[in-house]
């Protein structure tokens, strides 16, 4: 399909504290108000990508191991990859699509470009492609290791129109808003310069791998190609109404 007509394609990216908040997937916690944002957007006739977070928080429930080692992490990501597979399958009105990736699957030029090609034959089938990183079988020096900056590398393969980023809290802040009640939000960057990298923190969720500055660096890689990027509070659904508005 020629560039000029290709409907509105949006990269959706959905970190684990929304899909498994405690150990096990939440269908009634944020997905309902996230899917239906999905349903309205494939109705209106934009085609949807999903990258989902939540394999390794989903399948924990299973698992005795408090400090799980990586190779338990591994198995805990085999598990409850079909269970957020099957949620999304059942939350979401078009049919669905599983894509388990590496670094090197984006590397590699034979198989980025059969990526590329298999996303669209799925978009142009009307399924929406879920993707995550194959964390069963990944090792170190071969993973992307988080789905934010994986949800841009994607967003550019395809070249999407829009990146949404899907967290648990409302953006970017000046500071840290769990420690620092004077943080301020900022609700437009027009540029990521080192000042506003600096305001980002580590990850200081327990559930998934990110952290604003992971968000920052897939808004950065993402606006270098074009692509316009919200993070989002996805436990919000008003924020999806805004969206949508
Ligand atoms: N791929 C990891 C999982 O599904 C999540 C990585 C991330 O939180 O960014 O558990």
């Amino acid at each position: 399909m020629s560039d000029s007509i290709r409907p509105h394609t949006i990269v959706i990216k959905v970190g684990s504290a929304l899909i498994a908040p405690n150990g096990k997937v939440d269908k009634h916690h944020c997905l309902p108000a996230i899917s239906h944002y999905i349903n309205q957007c494939t109705l209106a006739g934009s085609r949807i990508v999903l990258v989902s977070s939540g394999s390794v928080a989903a399948g924990k429930y299973l698992f005795t191991q408090k400090t799980p080692s990586a190779i338990v992490k591994k198995a805990m990501a085999a598990t409850g990859q079909s269970e957020m597979i099957a949620t999304w399958d059942s939350m979401l009105s078009s049919p669905c699509a599983q894509l388990l990736l590496t670094q090197a699957d984006l590397q590699l030029n034979s198989r980025y470009i059969n990526v590329k090609s298999t996303i669209y034959e799925l978009l142009d089938s009307g399924i929406i492609p879920i993707i995550n990183e194959n964390d069963a079988v990944v090792s170190e020096h071969l993973e992307v290791g988080d789905n934010d900056n994986l949800s841009a590398m994607i967003a550019a393969c395809i070249h999407a129109d829009t990146l949404v980023i899907c967290t648990d809290i409302d953006g970017l802040f000046n500071a840290n808003p769990r420690t620092n009640t004077n943080a301020t939000l900022l609700k437009e960057v027009d540029a990521i310069t080192p000042n506003i990298l600096d305001m980002a923190g580590g990850s200081d969720s327990n559930v998934g791998t990110g952290g604003m500055i992971t968000k920052l660096q897939a808004a950065q890689k993402a606006t270098d190609h074009g692509i316009d990027t919200f993070i989002i509070n996805g436990m919000k659904p008003t924020s999806f109404e805004a969206l949508l508005n």
